[in-house]
């Protein structure tokens, strides 16, 4: 069901502050930077091997990532886990366990990829994105 690790997510309060550390000092490539107007974020994705480091900086006072900012600080904000397969019956089969979902159905993410969130009051305070790649071919 699960494979691999697909990304990590940390808030940031500024991506111009944040990404010296990580492209000039710890030397990671940055693959570009996009706004996603549906969760209020900016978001600068870096390269780290076969994974990638996902930098999210809010663009509005009252989007998720700012609450998250206010109650909690900078710092690791989710953590993105690759699903082989189809991810509504993954979701079903999380949900039969006792999961709580936030997102009971998939919704679109990046590159025509399906996500959904986890609620972090099943998953020891983590929240976790479940991320499924569109079927090759
Ligand atoms: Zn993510």
């Amino acid at each position: 069901m699960i494979s691999s690790l697909d990304h990590l997510g940390v808030a940031v309060a500024s991506l111009e502050e944040a990404l010296p550390l990580y492209e000039k000092i710890l030397g990671l490539e940055l693959l570009g930077i996009e706004e996603v107007p549906e969760q209020q974020v900016r978001v600068a994705v870096l390269g780290l091997g076969t994974t990638r480091l996902e930098l999210l900086e809010p663009t509005a006072e009252d989007s998720p990532v700012a609450k998250f900012l206010e109650k909690r600080g900078q710092g690791l904000h989710h953590l993105a886990l690759r699903v082989e397969g189809d991810l509504q019956k993954t979701l079903g089969a999380l949900a039969d366990q006792g999961v709580r979902l936030i997102d009971r159905t998939p919704r679109s993410g990046a590159h025509g990829s399906a996500i959904a969130f986890l609620h972090p009051a099943s998953t020891g305070s983590v929240l976790v994105e479940l991320v499924a790649k569109p079927e090759k071919g």
